[in-house]
């Protein structure tokens, strides 16, 4: 069926909707930064509060990391904690200059580390792998400290290489070994993010910006707002694992639909008129048994796609198995019953086929797709709708109700919309 202009706008708006509302956490978190570095006004008016904030942020952070058992958010707070004191030192101290090779070490050194904690995997913290991560990032910096003390000559040099135009990042208080080390950093992250998405590579693609910002801002004697951008660095990681746990949740991880949890308070929230329908598939043991439980998984995920689109403002829910529910806030059931009836129509209509893809002469996987030769699974679905009246007004009522339909639908033979 051809789709209308207007579908293909609201495709586009929810795609572009989708990638904004991704990166919306660390955005305003990084608008604030910005304004909070910039604004005189508003420096003066949380003044007395502003050197908890670091104290604040990684003590939440490390919390956080050990009770949800993130090792890679530890890691990488140990690793802003210490380029954050490590500058500091410097700068009070000494008079951190450009020309110091400490600076432009832990410049080239940090982002790097970074981009690795992001494509690397949780290893746990007291574990080999942990320990060795904990060895690894002292023995760096013990390293920098060495240098900048006993080798400055060729090491300074090396690390001073005026590789960039110099208009470039002239405000930046690292040089272009540094810079670059950020730019490679960044198509590290970026590229493993292409390649697999995860909440945490992103958050750790956002983090490299205020992390850049706390090391360029260091000036001979004093280290500006470069804890402070640090500590933001640090809150972008840990938002990002607050909000991983959010989407845990609330998300079933195999459809990619919002879980039961999400169901349930979107019900709670409803006023006015609204309508449920509760979907199952059909003889889905049967698909199960015959083709494996990985197939059977498939399916799910294809009858989840169908769902996802289904129109009349309809918001698709996985209930849980291979059951699943819709709600169509300020709608009747008759006024859904056409979407309803649509989608249990395209879910019959779609050939999900079935090949053999061999990868190794052990292995054979079943691979479903919808289009191309191959065996033919019939998938079809059951569907129960129930509106809320002035018989069903709870929501709990409803949905029983919808499930009642269901079982009409099942008993009536499968493959059909009661209400
Ligand atoms: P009916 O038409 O009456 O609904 O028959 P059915 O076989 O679909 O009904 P039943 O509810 O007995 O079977 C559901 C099966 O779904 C049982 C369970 O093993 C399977 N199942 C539940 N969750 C999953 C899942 O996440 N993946 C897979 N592959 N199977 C699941
Ligand atoms: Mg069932
Ligand atoms: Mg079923």
């Amino acid at each position: 069926m051809p789709r209308t202009a207007a579908q293909d706008a609201r495709a586009t708006y929810e795609r572009v909707w989708k990638i904004v509302s991704r990166g919306l956490p660390e955005v305003p978190i990084i608008l604030a930064a910005l304004i909070y570095t910039h604004a005189n006004w508003l420096q003066h008016l949380v003044a007395p509060l502003a050197p908890f904030y670091p104290y604040a942020a990684v003590g939440a952070g490390v919390l956080i990391g050990w009770r949800f058992h993130r090792s890679r958010l530890l890691f990488a707070l140990l690793l802003l904690t210490l380029a954050d004191r490590t500058v500091l030192h410097f700068a009070v101290t000494q008079g951190l200059t450009r020309d110091r090779v400490v600076l432009q070490a832990i410049g080239a050194l940090l982002p790097l580390n970074l981009a690795a904690l992001s494509l690397s995997a949780e290893r746990g913290v007291l574990t080999p792998p942990g320990l060795a991560r904990f060895a690894f990032i002292l023995g760096q910096l013990t390293l920098v400290v060495i240098l900048d003390r006993e080798a400055p000559g060729p090491t300074a040099a090396l690390l001073h290489a005026q590789l960039l135009p110099q208009w470039l990042f002239a405000w930046s208080a690292l040089a272009d070994p540094a810079l670059l080390a950020f730019v490679v950093a960044a198509g590290l992250v970026v590229a493993g993010q292409l390649m697999s998405p995860t909440q945490t590579g992103r958050s750790f693609a956002w983090a490299l910006i205020p992390t850049f910002m706390g090391l360029s801002v260091v000036r001979p004697g004093n280290p500006g707002f470069s804890t402070f951008y640090l500590a933001t660095a640090a809150l972008i990681l840990i938002v990002s694992v607050v909000e991983a746990s959010y989407h845990m949740a609330y998300q079933d991880s195999l459809t990619g639909l919002p879980a039961r949890r999400a169901l349930n308070e979107a019900l709670l929230r409803l006023g006015g008129h609204y309508t449920v329908a509760m979907l199952d598939v059909d003889h889905f043991k049967r698909i199960n048994d015959r083709h494996g439980h990985d197939v059977g998984d498939q399916v799910l995920k294809m009858v989840a796609a169908k769902l996802a689109q289904v129109g009349g403002g309809g918001r698709a829910y996985r209930y849980g198995g291979e059951e699943f529910a819709v709600i169509f806030a300020g709608r009747s059931a008759d006024q859904c019953l056409p979407d309803v009836e649509k989608l249990r129509q395209e879910v019959e209509e779609t050939r999900f086929i079935l090949r053999s893809r061999f990868r190794s002469k052990k292995r054979k996987e079943k691979v479903l797709t919808d289009r191309g030769p191959g065996e033919r699974v019939p998938v079809t679905i059951s569907i129960g709708v129930a509106e809320q009246n002035e018989r069903h007004t709870k929501w709990d009522q409803v949905v029983k109700a919808a499930d009642r339909a269901l079982y009409r639908a099942k008993e009536g033979g499968r493959n059909q919309v009661q209400m």
